[in-house]
């Protein structure tokens, strides 16, 4: 009998899927026969995170949800439960179910692709965090209250303004206007805020992009306040760190991800932060055969010295480089290293428009309006093949 290697890939976030399309696509021949995949999961789905926001202005949100069984179909296997232990000596793993049963399953290479979680601003500092899908129904019936309610301007604030916080201001705003004109009062009696804690939009990008994608957003009637830092929302008013104030009638958090908290739980090498550390070729410390890749991993490019970010494409790039390296490998081949992501932004800014800026050369290109809106559309939907 041929010798049958198994591959066990833990997490089906953006990383873990990816992963399995790529090693589908280098193991065509061998797959099933010497390549067995096994796909693990706490949830029974994959979930669109990306697309999150439109929780808020959707009353049905399922088509955000993938059923993992459904897309592994006959030729990966699917198992349903969360990765509690490593052995990496004797090469096994637990997992454990819902009904609290434990799995001992084997592997000849393991993934670890466990992703993040949304950063969630304390309780007491009042307003709700964007963080799931039941949290954006809850700010969506809170908007429509408030909204139904409101003698004044209805006043929304995002605090936080990195690409959830943009696209989610620009899609609630637009949302609203109809809402608002639906309910016969005037579109413009909506204001939605944008709070940034820095000098300008995209900070990682040129002064001049950050500034003409907040002139994109005021042609959307989003505010932003920079240099601003919201400490609570109290009372019908958002309270700022330099003791200032803004009245408002909802307050939304969207301050980023961390990575995701399961992985203290399982005795390996992490960064402060909780990320774990790998190599190059995202081999975790000391280990031949296990890997890790996506939002859950600290690492460097060998070449710029850049620390790879929290982010859809850097885990898409990060899972089809991973099957390559392991296909390598598995051959006693030398395998290609790690590179950061090219610099590319895509964003939604409402149903119908969009910004994408890309850096090459030194050059910067840049597109706006409804050509942008469908490429930011695109890359949601390759992001998520899982379909
Ligand atoms: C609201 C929001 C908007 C975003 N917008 C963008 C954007 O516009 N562009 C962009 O590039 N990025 C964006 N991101 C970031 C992007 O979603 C992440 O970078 C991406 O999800 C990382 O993929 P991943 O597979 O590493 O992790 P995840 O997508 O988090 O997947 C991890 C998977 O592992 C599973 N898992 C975790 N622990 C265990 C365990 N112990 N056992 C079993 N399974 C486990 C989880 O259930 C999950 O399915 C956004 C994130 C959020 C939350």
């Amino acid at each position: 009998m041929e010798n049958v290697i198994k591959i066990v890939v833990v997490g089906g976030g953006y990383a873990g899927i990816n992963l399995i399309e790529s090693l589908k696509k280098e193991f065509h021949k061998e797959l099933k026969r010497n390549i067995r995949i096994i796909l693990v999961d706490k949830n029974t789905f994959h979930f669109k995170k990306v697309k999150l926001f439109k929780g808020i202005v959707n009353e049905n949100v399922s088509d955000l949800h993938v059923p993992l069984k459904h897309y592994c179909r006959s030729v990966i296997e699917f198992i349903q439960g969360e990765l509690t232990a490593i052995n990496s000596e004797e090469q096994n793993v637990l997992i454990t179910r819902e009904d609290e049963s434990v799995i001992h399953l084997d592997f000849d290479r393991l993934v670890l692709a466990l992703g993040s979680v949304v950063r969630e601003a304390d309780p007491e500092r009042g307003g709700i965090s964007l963080k799931g899908l039941e949290s954006a129904q809850c700010i969506r019936q809170q908007l429509l209250e408030k909204m139904l309610s409101a003698k004044s301007n209805l006043r929304v604030v995002i605090a936080g303004s990195g690409i959830t916080g943009i696209e989610t201001a620009a899609e609630v705003g637009s949302w609203l206007k109809e809402e608002t004109e639906k309910a016969g009062r005037k579109p413009n009696s909506v204001e939605v805020f944008l709070i940034n804690d820095k000098q300008r939009l995209l900070y990682g990008a040129p002064e001049k992009i950050g500034k003409r994608l907040q002139s994109r957003l005021m042609r959307h009637g989003i505010k932003v306040m920079h240099n601003k830092k919201v400490e609570r929302f109290l009372d019908g008013k958002v309270i700022f760190s330099d003791n200032t104030e803004l009245k408002a009638d909802v307050c939304v958090w969207t301050v980023g991800l961390k990575p995701h908290p399961s992985i203290f739980d399982l005795g390996l090498s992490l960064t402060e932060e909780g990320k774990i550390k790998v190599d190059s070729w995202y081999r975790l410390v000391k280990s031949e055969n296990i890997y890790a890749i996506g939002d859950c991993i600290h690492v460097v490019d060998p070449i710029s010295g850049t620390v790879a970010a929290m982010s859809c494409k850097e885990a898409i790039s990060q899972a089809q480089r991973l099957a390559q390296i392991m296909k390598s490998h598995i051959r006693g081949d030398q395998a290609s290293v790690h590179q950061t992501y090219p610099d590319l932004i895509c964003i939604g800014l409402g149903p119908k428009d969009g910004f994408v800026w890309a850096q090459k050369w030194g050059v910067d290109f840049v597109l706006s309006g409804k050509l942008a809106e469908k490429i930011r559309e695109y890359t949601w939907n390759i992001a998520s093949i899982a379909r």
